[in-house]
């Protein structure tokens, strides 16, 4: 029997409660397959341990799961320390040196929820973004000097190179070209950025012609925002930059209903290392302790593990028993405007999970 090594980083806030509710849930549906088994190594790493030693992860905390088949990761960020410390210190020291550069978003209306859109259907909010994931705005390119004179100046420099591109950009046709649809939409700011967004331009056109069986367009980021609300079924797979590909994808999560049902991975498509699993939303401090935190969007990264890991059939599983229990309102949390508990909203899968008769 196949054994998996997943490494759990639950990290801050409502991170921990969504993670063992996560963990939970796979340990279900392993029993419940008979075929693999997990085996977890839990991390203690995010603010609380910054504020014992530090650092967000100890210097050899990369090496220590490396070897892992996979991450799942729940959130960083902390009250008392900068949100730019506990991102760079956790979430991208793995995800750069991991190389986990394509940034899978999917939104997908879920039975039972409904969307702020009037009138729009499940059939009709179907999409996939792929945020770039290792360059562009958020390489870490800058710098600020003289701080606190008048003179403070400060740069943060968006690094494009043709090779970051032009992979995630072949990821993302490939991504279309196994959708039904096959329909990929370009993301780009080419009018006001003139030099790197007008090569994304470029080198999608060129691995375009790889692609003859895909549709493609392209878009200008302001202009998407309105179509993700005005004409939602126009949209299959997105592709767009680090930071353009932020924003979209939390304009996507609200669309569907809830920033707590949005699941995302973080690729390393040639798999020389290990990917990481993780809902999209933050540390939510603001609930955080109470029982509430929605964990759905931690069951749905969990899907897409298992999709990764070469598990499609119990990830298929996985998902119809969330989707089960999202239909029925009784098991809605706080977020999704109704009174269940993580802990419910987690029996109620588990209990899915074992009656399901496929
Ligand atoms: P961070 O700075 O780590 O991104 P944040 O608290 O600023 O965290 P989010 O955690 O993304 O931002 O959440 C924004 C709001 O959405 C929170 O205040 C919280 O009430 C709600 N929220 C987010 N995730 C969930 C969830 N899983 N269940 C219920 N509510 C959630």
């Amino acid at each position: 029997m196949k054994t998996y090594r997943i490494a759990a980083i639950p990290g801050d806030g409502i991170g921990g409660e969504v993670i063992s509710a996560g963990v939970e849930v796979l340990e279900a549906l392993a029993a419940r397959d008979g075929g693999f088994s997990f085996a977890f190594d839990h991390f203690d790493w995010g603010g609380e341990y910054y504020k014992q030693h530090g650092r967000m992860m100890p210097e050899d905390g990369r090496d220590r799961i490396r070897g892992h088949d996979a991450i799942l990761f729940g959130s960083a960020g902390h009250p008392e320390i900068p949100d730019h410390i506990t991102l760079w210190g956790l979430r991208l020291a793995i995800c750069q040196p991991f190389d986990q550069y394509a940034n899978v978003r999917p939104t997908r209306i879920l039975p039972g929820i409904v969307s702020p859109l009037r009138n729009v259907t499940d059939k009709e909010l179907d999409w996939v973004i792929v945020r770039e994931n290792s360059e562009g705005e958020y390489a870490g390119v800058g710098g600020r000097v003289h701080q606190g004179s008048e003179l403070e100046a400060a740069t943060d420099v968006s690094m494009f190179t043709r090779k970051g591109v032009a992979r995630i950009i072949r990821f993302a046709f490939e991504l279309a070209r196994s959708r039904p649809r096959k329909l990929l939409t370009v993301v780009t700011k080419s009018n006001a950025q003139r030099h790197a967004m007008v090569m994304w331009d470029e080198i999608a056109r060129e691995v375009a012609e790889e692609f003859p069986d895909v549709t493609w367009d392209k878009m200008l980021v302001d202009a998407m925002t309105m179509r993700m609300v005005n004409r939602p079924e126009t949209i299959d797979t997105v592709v767009a930059t680090n930071l353009h590909a932020d924003i979209l994808s939390d304009l996507a999560a609200a669309l569907a209903g809830s920033l707590g049902i949005a699941p995302t991975a973080n690729l390393n498509p040639e798999r020389d290392y290990p990917s990481m699993f993780e809902p999209i939303h933050g540390s939510a401090f603001d609930i955080t302790g109470q029982g509430i935190a929605n964990p759905v969007g931690t069951f749905w990264s969990s899907v897409m593990m298992l999709e990764h890991l070469g598990e499609p059939v119990a990830g298929a599983r996985l998902m119809q028993a969330v989707e089960r229990v999202t239909a029925d309102p009784r098991f809605h949390t706080p977020d999704l405007g109704g009174k269940a508990t993580t802990a419910e909203v987690t029996a109620a899968v588990i209990e899915a999970i074992r009656s399901a008769n496929d």
